[in-house]
C-alpha cells in the first residue's frame, strides 16, 4: 500500500463519521505551532516575521494537548518555528499519540539526531550495539555520542521513539546548494540528509516537506525526490508557496508590472506542477489525486481552510495558515464566527483578492479528500491512490549530484552571498560557484516551511539564476 493501512483507515473513518453526521465543517489536520522561535532565519520565512513579537511566547503543554482534543483532527502537524526547540516536545508528541492521533513533526532537521540519540539512550541494552556500530560506521554518531548512549537515560522524561503513528517531516526546498542558501546556513542540507539516514536505520518514518516558489527549478525538485526516494524516505509533502500581500496589487498599477514578474500566479503554479501526477506515480507524494489534478490545472476546487486549522500562541488563526484576519479562543467559535463564504476562489473567481493566486495544500488538499467539488470517479481515484502499491525506491537516485555546494571545496554560502552582494566579488571568486552550478544544471529553487512572503526568496534566487549580480 502507498500509505500505512492504519493511517489511511483512521482518516477515512473520521471523514465517514462526519459525513454520516452531516457535520458541516470539521478538522482533518491540526497545524499546531507551540512556539514561533527557530534556530534558523530562512530568507523570507513568514512565521518568524509575522509573529516576531511573540518569539519568546509559547503555548503550554496543556493548551497544545487541549487544542488537539478540541478540534479532534485525526492528524496533528507540529510546526512552528522549530518544534524541536519546544521544551516539552517529547511530552507533547507522547500526549498526542496517547490521544490516538497521527503526528507529523515538521522540522528543519537540525536537532533530530540529538532527539534520536536520547531515544537510543532510553532503550540502551547490549542488543543495541549492532545499530550503534552501523551508525558509527556511517559517521552518523561519534564515539562520544555512542558512549553517551551506553550510559542510558534516567531523567524520567519521555523520548521520541519510532512508531507507525509518527513521521519526521523534514523541510528541504532543494538540493544542497539551494537549500543552504534559502536557510542561510551552510551544512543544513547535509545535516537533514544525515538525520534522515539515521532515522531510517532506527526504524522511524520520514517524510520531506517542500514548498515551490516562483524561482523553483522543478527539475531540481524532481532530482530531490529521486535522491530521497533512494534513501527510502516514506513520503513527500509538496505545496506551492503563495503571495497574498495586497500591496502587490498596488505595485501592479503603480509600477505597471505584470503579477508574474514578481510572484507565483495560479498560471505559474499550474506550470510548475504540470508533472505532479507523474511524480505521484513515481514517488510517495502525500495528498489526494484530486488535489494533484487541481495543481496541474485540470480542475477547480473550493478552499476548505477550516479543515486544516492553525492553532498558535494567539489562538485559532483565521481564516487559514497563511492569512491572519483574527485569532479565536476556540475552534468552534472560529468555525461559527468566520464568514467562510468570503474566502477562496470559486470557479476561477476570487472571493477575496488575497486568495486570488492561492493553491496551497492547507486550503485545497482537504477539498479533494472531502469531495467538496465532487466529480464522478473521484472516490475511486482517491481509493486507488491510497490503497495502490507504494512506489518502489528509485535506487538510481543515489547518483543524483545532491551535494552540489560543498563539493566545490569551499564554503558555498559565503561565495553565493558575496556574489549576490557584490559584482566585484562575483568576478573574484563567487563565479566559481556559478560555473560549477552551470555544469550540473541551473538552480533557481526557493521555499521554506514558513510559507510567508516569498519576495525575498524569489529575488535572491532569481539573481543567482540570472547571474544578475
Ligand atoms: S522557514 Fe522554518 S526553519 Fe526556516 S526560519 Fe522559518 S520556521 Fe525556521
Ligand atoms: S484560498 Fe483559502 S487557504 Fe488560500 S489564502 Fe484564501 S483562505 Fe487561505
Amino acid at each position: 500500500m502507498r500509505f500505512p493501512l492504519g493511517l489511511t483507515a483512521k482518516i477515512a473513518r473520521h471523514i465517514i463519521k462526519h459525513k454520516l453526521r452531516k457535520t458541516p465543517k470539521f478538522a482533518l489536520v491540526l497545524q499546531l505551532e507551540p512556539l514561533h522561535t527557530c534556530n534558523l532565519t530562512c530568507t523570507g520565512c513568514g512565521r518568524i516575521r509575522e509573529y516576531s513579537t511573540s518569539l519568546k511566547d509559547m503555548m503550554s503543554l496543556e493548551d497544545c494537548l487541549g487544542s488537539a482534543d478540541e478540534c479532534d483532527a485525526p492528524m496533528v502537524s507540529i510546526c512552528g518555528g522549530e518544534p524541536l526547540i519546544y521544551p516539552k516536545i517529547e511530552e507533547l508528541i507522547a500526549g498526542i499519540l496517547e490521544q490516538g492521533r497521527i503526528v507529523y513533526v515538521c522540522t528543519n532537521g537540525m536537532f533530530m539526531r540529538k532527539k534520536m540519540r536520547d531515544y537510543m539512550a532510553s532503550i540502551y541494552s547490549p542488543e543495541l550495539e549492532a545499530k550503534l556500530s552501523k551508525l558509527l560506521a556511517e559517521k552518523l554518531i561519534s564515539e562520544k555520542d555512542a558512549e553517551g548512549i551506553r550510559k542510558g537515560k534516567s531523567d524520567g522524561r519521555p523520548v521520541i521513539g519510532p512508531t507507525k503513528w509518527m513521521y519526521w517531516n523534514v523541510h528541504v526546498d532543494g538540493l544542497e546548494y539551494t537549500h543552504d542558501l534559502i536557510v542561510e546556513r551552510e551544512g543544513v542540507f547535509k545535516e537533514c540528509v544525515e538525520a534522515i539516514k539515521m532515522a531510517k536505520i532506527l526504524g522511524y518514518q520520514v517524510a520531506t516537506n517542500t514548498t515551490v516558489y516562483k524561482e523553483t527549478d522543478v527539475k531540481e525538485i524532481e532530482q530531490m525526490f529521486e535522491f530521497f526516494s533512494s534513501m527510502e524516505v516514506d513520503g513527500h509533502t509538496i505545496s506551492p508557496g503563495y503571495e497574498y500581500d495586497a500591496a502587490k496589487k498596488d505595485m501592479v498599477s503603480r509600477l505597471n508590472k505584470q503579477p508574474e514578474d514578481f510572484f507565483l500566479t495560479r498560471k505559474m503554479t499550474r506550470q510548475k506542477f504540470a508533472k505532479i501526477q507523474e511524480w505521484g506515480e513515481r514517488f510517495t507524494i502525500f495528498g489526494t489525486p484530486v488535489y494533484q489534478e487541481f495543481l496541474a490545472g485540470k480542475r477547480e476546487l473550493t478552499c476548505t481552510a477550516w479543515a486544516i486549522p492553525t492553532r498558535n500562541v494567539k489562538g485559532w488563526k483565521a481564516p487559514c495558515y497563511l492569512m491572519t484576519d483574527g485569532h479565536y479562543p476556540k475552534y468552534a467559535e472560529m468555525l461559527e464566527k468566520v464568514d467562510w463564504e468570503k474566502y477562496g476562489v470559486v470557479d476561477g473567481v476570487a472571493r477575496d483578492s488575497r486568495c486570488e493566486n492561492c493553491m496551497v495544500h492547507c486550503g485545497y488538499d482537504p477539498s479533494g479528500a472531502l469531495g467538496t467539488n465532487y466529480q464522478r470517479g473521484d472516490n475511486w481515484k482517491n481509493f486507488r491512490y491510497n490503497f495502490g502499491a507504494k512506489p518502489k525506491p528509485y535506487l538510481k537516485g543515489r547518483e543524483v549530484f545532491a551535494f552540489n555546494g560543498t563539493s566545490i571545496g569551499k564554503g558555498h554560502l559565503a561565495e553565493a552571498k558575496a556574489a549576490i552582494n557584490s559584482p566585484r566579488a562575483a568576478m573574484n571568486g563567487a563565479q566559481s560557484v556559478f560555473s560549477r552550478k552551470e555544469e550540473s544544471h541551473t538552480h533557481e529553487t526557493s521555499g521554506g516551511c514558513g510559507s510567508g512572503d516569498t519576495t525575498q526568496r524569489d529575488e535572491l534566487l532569481s539573481k543567482i539564476a540570472k547571474k544578475d549580480v
